[in-house]
């Protein structure tokens, strides 16, 4: 099978790798979409010095395809079936695994972290990690399933939106814009935050009633301005930006909620006398757990949202190199690699 590596300084290598071969409970799945993640881009952007052994890493954890191969003691899933895969991989028997927190199993694996990933024709996975694609949803849906889209949606579970709340979403890039359909199909009126010009106009289409450049200096204020001077009763918080934290705790109503899913600042400006005084709840959200599967695909369903409309590039895995260099710019919807 042919796979992708990163070695590092934005470079990309299409190399041939061996076919997996299931164990017992394994199950091998055909890829027809793996999608390009935010996550991906730090291994990406590395220095070839600091990659290490993760230079000979496959990466991607956001799968969907066909299973092609099945050990011998598999009975849930059978060749040909559509699935996507859960991108973290557990020892199955401990408190976190029994409760659906597999990313947090003291022997958890997670795809193109420490085993092989989905940028590759084939990968080998578990039988438990196997969640089946029902007829109405395509691969790009359960690619989206795979990470982004429930990312979003167990954030959302969290802030619980209703038509009675304005909610502010920062940062439009893909995650973001799930929030966006998912908020406002919770019934929620939907505030979309972002410095790209792009992506505002993407969150308008996909639900925002209002959209606000994210490098403006009276973000807060504005937010406030729609909501009658009190500032939006929940926030969800994609970008990771440092400002964006800030205006998050600053914006929020008394009494609000809001939910960080973006890393990557790493300042400490958080004002906690905003925190207390106007006692907010925050909570940090992060991989679904594997039990959300059955609920997100059921909504999903009932409101047909329309995932694929977020992708805006396609490529086939040799065109790798081309794929990351544009997932780089910030500037995309959705990067995926497709197979036919
Ligand atoms: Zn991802
Ligand atoms: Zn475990």
């Amino acid at each position: 099978m042919r796979g992708i590596l990163f070695p590092g300084d934005r470079r990309v290598v299409v190399r041939e790798f061996p076919d997996p071969v299931p164990g017992p409970r394994q199950v091998v799945v055909r890829m027809r979409v793996a999608a390009v993640c935010g996550s991906d881009l730090h291994g990406y952007r590395a220095r070839a010095a600091e990659r290490g052994a993760q230079a000979e890493i496959i990466p991607g954890h956001e799968p969907c395809g066909d299973v092609v191969a099945v050990g011998s003691e598999v009975h849930s899933v059978k060749v040909g079936d559509r699935v996507t895969v859960y991108h973290y991989l557990g020892c199955g028997h401990c408190r976190y695994c029994l409760a659906g927190f597999i990313q947090w199993c003291p022997e958890r694996k997670g795809y193109g972290g420490a085993i092989h990933g989905s940028d590759a024709d084939l990968l080998l996975t578990n039988e438990i990690n196997c969640l089946p694609l029902p007829p109405g949803l395509s691969y790009i849906d359960g690619a989206f399933i795979a990470c982004q889209a429930s990312t979003a949606y167990s954030s959302l579970l969290k802030l619980e939106p209703s038509g009675r709340d304005t909610i502010a979403i920062f940062g439009l890039g893909p995650v973001g814009l799930c929030g966006v359909m998912m908020a406002r199909a919770m019934g929620a009126r939907v505030v979309g935050i972002d410095v790209v010009p792009e992506r505002l106009e993407l969150a308008r289409r996909f639900g925002a009633e209002e959209v606000i450049p994210g490098d403006r200096a009276d973000v807060v204020a504005r937010l406030r301005d729609l909501t009658g001077g009190e500032g939006p009763r929940l926030a969800f918080e994609t970008s990771g930006n440092a400002l964006a934290h800030q205006n998050v705790i600053d914006a929020l109503a008394k009494g609000g909620k809001g939910v960080f899913v973006g890393f990557g600042a790493h300042e400490k400006t958080v004002n906690l006398t905003a925190i207390i005084g106007k006692q907010l709840i925050l909570m940090g959200s992060f991989v679904a757990p594997i039990y959300l599967y059955w609920d997100l695909v059921d909504f999903l369903l009932r409101h047909r949202l329309p995932l694929a409309d977020l992708v805006t590039h396609r490529f086939a895995l040799e065109e790798a190199e081309e794929a990351l260099r544009l997932a780089d710019t910030a500037r995309t919807g959705k990067v995926i690699f497709e197979w036919p």
